[in-house]
């Protein structure tokens, strides 16, 4: 039985059967993805209980349809969509391919059946992930929302307690924003906020977090960095939207300005001080003119 030799070297999942699918070998992506263990199933029949593979619309396929039995019978291979029954009893969805061969030694028309994992393509898991997405994403300017921010500003803030990882905070305001929206329309203050926001998501490490706390103002979270580092993002920050323009439909170039206030964590403040004494300091840089940086 060279195939049974051969499958244990497959990225896929396989297994073999003779002609009346009693499974003579399964390799080890079949054990990984199933659940099942060769001990489980060799020499079992595969309609025994084991992997009740069904479709999308729930019918089941051992009894009829079985791609596998089809494979033999018609000497064909066959392609399929299936759910698989794993050993812990919830489904997978796998893409199967049966391929019939003849066994040399009985002359028997035997068959492989080959199977890849597509959990990661399928709807329902991409459904979820974007469900999951949209928890955590602002919607117009596709940065995160409040809640995530105020969450992981928490773990942040866990992870200073923790490991003292240090960590800083970034208030931004936009400047006279609502000149904006006044003299062009509340459309084109859209426009400016969301590519704002992607200057600001462009420009910052990853592992650091920005969103949109509210109206026209962002928080960024810097993690692992030191208050000159701190500082250097802020003014990078301000000095990147005092130079980037969003063109309205006719070319014409606007351009914002930012106030922000940044904070460097150093002490047992909590996450509602944080964000207090960043506004403050955000407060601060619009009082001493706009479109400028205070820290601490
Ligand atoms: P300052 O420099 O003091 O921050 O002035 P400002 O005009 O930016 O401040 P103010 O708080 O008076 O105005 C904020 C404006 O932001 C008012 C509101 O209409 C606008 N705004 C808030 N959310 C949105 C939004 O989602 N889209 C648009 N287009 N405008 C928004
Ligand atoms: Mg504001
Ligand atoms: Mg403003």
């Amino acid at each position: 039985m060279n195939e049974v030799k051969l499958i244990e070297h497959l990225f896929e999942a396989a297994y073999v059967v003779d002609n009346e699918r009693k499974i003579l070998a399964c390799n080890g992506v079949f054990e990984k993805i199933t659940g099942f263990s060769k001990e489980d199933v060799v020499g079992k029949y595969c309609y025994e209980n084991i992997l009740r593979h069904v479709t999308d619309t729930g019918k089941q396929l051992c009894h009829d349809g079985c791609p596998l039995h089809d494979s033999i019978m018609k000497e064909k291979i066959n392609t399929a969509k299936v759910y698989l029954h794993h050993k812990k009893g919830y489904r997978v969805p796998v893409q199967v391919r049966t391929i019939p061969f003849k066994d040399e030694k009985t002359g028997e028309i035997h068959a492989i059946e080959f199977f890849t994992d597509y959990m990661k393509e399928s709807k329902i898991y991409k459904e979820n992930r974007k469900l999951k997405e949209n928890l955590m994403t602002d919607e117009l300017t596709q940065v995160h929302n409040r809640k995530f921010m105020d969450y992981q500003i928490g773990m942040s803030i866990n992870e200073y307690v923790t490991f003292k990882t240090p960590m800083a905070l970034l208030f931004i305001d936009i400047d006279h924003f609502k000149s904006v929206n006044d003299t062009y329309g509340h459309d084109v203050g859209d426009r400016v906020l969301k590519s704002v926001a992607k200057s600001l998501s462009l420009n910052i490490r990853n592992g650091d977090f920005v969103g949109r706390f509210g109206g026209e103002e962002f928080i960024v979270l810097l993690r692992d960095v030191s208050k000159e580092e701190m500082v250097l993002v802020a003014e990078k920050l301000r000095s990147l939207i005092n130079n980037t323009n969003t063109y309205l439909d006719n070319n014409k170039p606007i351009s914002v300005t930012i106030s922000v206030g940044a904070i460097f964590y150093n002490n047992s403040m909590s996450k509602e001080e944080l964000i207090k004494e960043a506004d403050t300091l955000m407060y601060q840089a619009k009082q001493s003119g706009r479109n400028k940086v205070r820290y601490r």
